[in-house]
């Protein structure tokens, strides 16, 4: 972005935002919840809707002067539904977590039963960890993965579902490779008369790019996403619902229920990333992003490393590192040193605790955002496998940083110009 005003008025602060600059630009950031916005986007998020207060819906606000928020506000939500086919579209929440928040809050009473897959076999904190909110207010009962295949265990979830009696079931994941049978959950649902609710936080781009399919086809009741992901978007959340009723008691969860004003600007950063998600280009960018995925799979593979479930079909991978006797945090640490970002992460039936989980996780969306394909992705395992090879050594990481560097000013980053 060009800073026109900020060097002059706040040159501490102008210079940290370069400083940034230089790191999203210079190494390879393959942490699969992170990508890189348009510079559309950027100039949207910066608009002057952040001045305003509009606490409220459209047509509905509590302040005057809204009148062009509603419009903003409209267009997104109207983007949303098209983009996702969905009936019903709550644009507020201010991030991920805070949208599951809303949808507990909207639907169930504190103590009510809800099935969610447990955080060390991918799921997220909000999905009912005994140390995040969700788990101390609702009684959740967690599913996993079968053994050590590192895929959902359905008849679980089945099993789970006719023993308890859920009023809820959450299905969605962060760091999960395999397309998610969301006709099966929505079957199991349908047959304890639980509502179904789908977390797409990390695969919303690949739904909306039409390359996997998604849980709104499959008839769930409430589905929400992160926008910041592979959406690429502003960062912010939708909440889509089927049925008016439901989305009544959302909008009303979020606020007054939880919010107070919402962050229009962000709202319109969300719009921009939604015309651009609706844009043909957008579906041969999600594919590519899984393309790249399963490249790199296989070429880790190739390598002797060990992929949870085998592979990917979507834009992550999560490796088990037990194999190579690499923790999975001091490996992300070597791995940073080598210009390269990625998230250490738990894997299914994890003998070691969070903090010292056994693997890591590994996305391509913010590099095919770079314009990388699959060539690319033989040079980056490379390296990864480079760095595994030789972790405590200093100078190699040192030397494949420079490499990562002259060949990352190849892929230029949108916005940082
Ligand atoms: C990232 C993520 C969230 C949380 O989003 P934040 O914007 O970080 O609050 C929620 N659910 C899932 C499945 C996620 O991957």
């Amino acid at each position: 972005m060009d800073y026109k005003y900020l060097p002059d008025m706040d040159s501490e602060v102008f210079a940290l935002i370069k400083e940034e600059e230089n790191r999203q630009r210079n190494g390879l950031e393959m942490i699969a919840s992170e990508n890189y916005v348009s510079p559309a986007v950027l100039e949207a998020m910066s608009s002057v809707f952040q001045n305003k207060y509009s606490e409220g819906y459209c047509g509905k606000r509590y302040y005057a002067g809204n009148e062009v928020v509603d419009k903003i506000e409209g267009l997104a939500i109207e983007r949303a539904k098209k983009l996702f086919g969905c009936n019903f579209v709550n644009v507020q929440a201010l991030s991920g977590s805070p949208a599951n928040l809303a949808v507990y809050f909207a639907l169930l009473n504190p103590g009510d039963t809800v099935l969610g897959l447990k955080l060390n076999h991918g799921g997220h904190l909000s999905h009912g960890h005994p140390i995040n909110f969700t788990g101390k207010t609702y009684n959740f009962i967690q599913y996993g993965c079968k053994g050590e295949t590192g895929i959902v265990d359905m008849d679980e979830v089945e099993k789970l579902a006719k023993e308890h009696k859920p009023k809820m079931i959450v299905a969605g994941f962060s760091a999960y490779s395999r397309d998610f049978d969301w006709v099966r959950f929505k079957q199991i649902a349908d047959s304890v008369g639980a509502i179904t609710f789908a977390d797409i936080a990390h695969v919303a781009g690949l739904i909306a790019g039409k390359a996997i399919k998604g849980p709104i086809e499959a008839g769930f009741d409430v589905v929400t996403t992160t926008t910041h992901k592979t959406l690429r978007g502003a960062r912010g959340a939708l909440i889509m619902s089927k049925d008016e009723e439901a989305a009544k008691k959302i909008d009303k969860a979020v606020f007054p229920g939880l919010q107070g004003g919402p962050h229009e600007h962000i709202i319109a950063g969300i719009a921009v990333a939604l015309g651009e998600a609706l844009k043909p280009e957008f579906q041969t960018y999600a594919k590519q992003i899984i393309l790249n995925a399963q490249k790199l799979s296989d070429e880790l593979l190739a390598k002797g490393f060990n992929i949870v479930s085998g592979g990917t079909d979507n834009h992550l991978i999560v490796v088990d590192l037990r194999n190579k006797n690499l923790p999975g945090k001091e490996f992300t640490d070597a791995l940073d040193k080598a210009g390269i970002s990625a998230s250490a992460s738990t894997v299914p039936n994890d003998p070691n605790p969070p903090m010292k989980p056994s693997g890591i996780r590994l996305g391509t969306p913010a590099l095919t955002t770079r314009g990388m394909k699959e060539a690319e992705m033989i040079q980056v395992a490379e390296w990864i496998s480079r760095v595994a090879d030789d972790m405590e050594n200093l100078a190699n990481l040192a030397a494949i940083k420079q490499e990562v560097e002259t060949f990352a000013a190849k892929f230029p980053v949108p916005g940082i110009f």
